[in-house]
């Protein structure tokens, strides 16, 4: 198949209302197939909608959603709304019977015709999302992880060819969804899904995403891999989506002896390098440091200009002390965008 032919976006709008205020205008998409594709932007920019225009679920107001070749078609259309070969998971778990057992809840969509290949595509579902020994459990008992993995395992039983992913670690703890995520690019790798996911996470989309796409008010306004975005985001929102950047105005970029010819400077922690000099004044002050587990943010201040800087030398730089900086690496924009 050529690319761009997987899954199109043909100039998609869908507005809520009369205006073109809400929902999203104008985007033009084209998803790889096998490979896992983040969506992100600012609350209300306009991502649960483009998912649920690709998956079936709303109907465009203009424009059209192609999946290999063939329109999909809205609740209008459709008895059944989404698409046969596109599931859908988002951080509620509400489809999920809570009475019921992680293998009743995953075997539920498999007709009893074929007993056999319900056992063995559940005991593989389990298998896949790592939960084969919850299987007896209920899922009233379960953490807010493992009934995520539950929904996932369930979603997957019917072999779809693209899985939705809104916010689905949100209920998750933050120590457990490293391991999820990690799970998803190995099913991703062994069977070839394609995987299309809504965060706000950084830390997630950048190490689990092969592309990302920026929305901004319902419009596509970045897309690239991860670390071309990260490294050389072209405007100021991707980087604070992407990064904790400081964010300087002319006036505080001078105080860290940045001449900037645009208006506005974004730094990112780990260019902010400090130094304690010997001899000679020390003008950041340590106001906070922030315990991130193997290293620190320290948030600096000068003359009401604060920085973040990262730091893995655990203690080095306590709250009050004096320090100089030094900007490795820094970004100019425009405008406020
Ligand atoms: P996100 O998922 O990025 O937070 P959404 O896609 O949910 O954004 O919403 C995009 C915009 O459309 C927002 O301004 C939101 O208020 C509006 N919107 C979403 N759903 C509806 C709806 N059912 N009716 C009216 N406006 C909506
Ligand atoms: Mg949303």
């Amino acid at each position: 198949m050529e690319q761009g032919q997987f899954l199109e976006v043909v100039s998609v709008t869908k507005n809520y209302n009369e205006d073109r205020i809400s929902g999203v205008n104008n985007v033009i998409l084209s998803f790889q197939e096998g490979k896992i594709t983040a969506i992100v932007g600012e609350s209300g920019s306009g991502k649960s909608t483009l998912l649920k225009l690709l998956f079936g679920l709303l109907e465009p107001t203009e424009g059209e959603v192609l999946y290999k070749g063939e329109i999909v078609m809205g609740p209008i259309e459709k008895l059944i709304p989404g698409h046969d070969k596109m599931k859908m998971v988002t951080q509620h778990t509400d489809d999920l019977n809570l009475f019921a057992t992680a293998w009743e809840n995953i075997s539920s969509l498999l007709s009893n015709i074929d007993i056999d290949y319900k056992q063995a595509a559940t005991e593989k579902a389990l298998r896949q999302l790592r939960i084969y020994d919850l299987k007896d459990q209920r899922v009233a008992d379960m953490s807010g992880g493992e009934k995520q993995r539950v929904a996932i395992a369930k979603a997957l039983i019917t072999s779809p060819e693209v899985l939705f992913l809104d916010e689905p670690f949100n209920q998750v703890d933050a120590s457990f969804r490293e391991g999820l995520q990690q799970t998803i690019r190995q099913i991703v790798k062994d069977t070839g899904l394609t995987v299309i996911m809504v965060s706000h996470d950084p830390a997630e989309v950048l190490s689990m995403a092969d592309d990302l796409i920026v929305l901004k008010d319902g419009e596509v306004v970045e897309a690239g891999t991860p670390a071309e975005m990260y490294s050389k985001p072209k405007m100021l929102y991707t980087a604070q989506l992407l990064s904790h950047c400081s964010v300087l105005n002319k006036e505080q970029a001078k105080i860290c002896r940045i001449v900037a010819s645009r208006r506005y400077v974004a730094i990112t922690p780990e260019n902010v390098i400090i130094i304690v000099p010997r001899f000679g004044k020390k003008k950041w002050e340590v106001m906070q440091v922030l315990f991130k587990g193997f290293y620190e943010e320290i948030l600096l201040e000068k003359d009401g200009t604060r920085l973040r800087a990262l730091n893995i030398e655990r203690g080095k730089y306590p709250e009050g002390m004096m320090v100089n900086v030094e900007i490795k690496k820094y970004f100019e924009y425009g405008q406020w965008l």
